[in-house]
């Protein structure tokens, strides 16, 4: 069998603000998300080694947008928007919650959400929100326990032993990870090779994929 890449080779498709204008449908996506400072942009530069892009979904204007990436493998990065910049007005916050959460929920092509949580403060409010609809949805869910390098290695390990105990479901998967050592790269590589090939993609959640016409 083959490798899985080195890296994530991914290029900025376009910036959506509303599930309408999203591009055409058809490929795998994977989402990404996280609270601000969580470590989302650093994850996606150690993930494509490509600094630009994450500098294009931190570009002024695009923060609240949900940004596409095509990649080489097939199908789409999906940045969501940050979330819980204390300057972001409660309205804001509920124009973030309707356009994240009608991609979220209408959105055909999303095969799997990718959550960053900051190990050291694990389960916010956000994360729990995201979690929760991953239950409800029963779409997979890997959730990156992200900046493990600030905690030793004991440490680490019962931190991601209790976030297990938290996310038993069989949808979801956990791992540690390290935006700026690169621990746990692999494994994230791996696991988005399936999600974003479309072959694989289909293969490994055939509850996804499209089900037959009823006749
Ligand atoms: P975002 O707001 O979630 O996109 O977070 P950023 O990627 O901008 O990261 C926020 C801060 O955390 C920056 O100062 C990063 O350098 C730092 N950071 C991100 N990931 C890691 C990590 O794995 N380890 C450490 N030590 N710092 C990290």
């Amino acid at each position: 069998m083959g490798g899985h890449p080195d890296r994530i080779v991914a290029h900025f498709l376009k910036s959506a603000p509303t599930l309408d204008e999203c591009p055409a449908p058809g490929l795998p996506e994977v989402a990404i998300a996280g609270r601000s400072n969580s470590g989302k942009s650093s994850v996606l530069n150690q993930l494509t080694r490509n600094r630009q892009l994450a500098r294009t979904s931190k570009t002024p204007g695009r923060t609240q947008l949900l940004n596409f990436f095509d990649t080489s493998l097939g199908g789409r990065l999906v940045d969501l928007p940050g979330y819980g910049y204390a300057r972001v007005a409660k309205s804001q916050k509920h124009v973030w919650e309707d356009n994240v959460e009608s991609y979220l929920a209408r959105r055909e092509d999303l095969v799997g959400v990718v959550l960053v949580m900051d190990i050291r403060h694990p389960f916010e409010p956000f994360d729990v929100m995201m979690i929760d609809w991953a239950i409800h949805t029963g779409l997979p869910m890997h959730v990156l326990l992200n900046k493990a390098d600030k905690l030793k290695h004991g440490a680490c390990v019962s931190a991601l032993r209790s976030a297990r105990a938290r996310l038993t479901q069989p949808h979801f998967s956990l791992q540690l990870f390290s935006a700026q050592t690169g621990l746990g790269r692999d494994e994230a590589i791996e696991l988005l090779s399936v999600w974003l090939t479309p072959t694989t993609s289909a293969m490994a959640h055939p509850s996804t994929a499209s089900l037959p016409e009823p006749s």
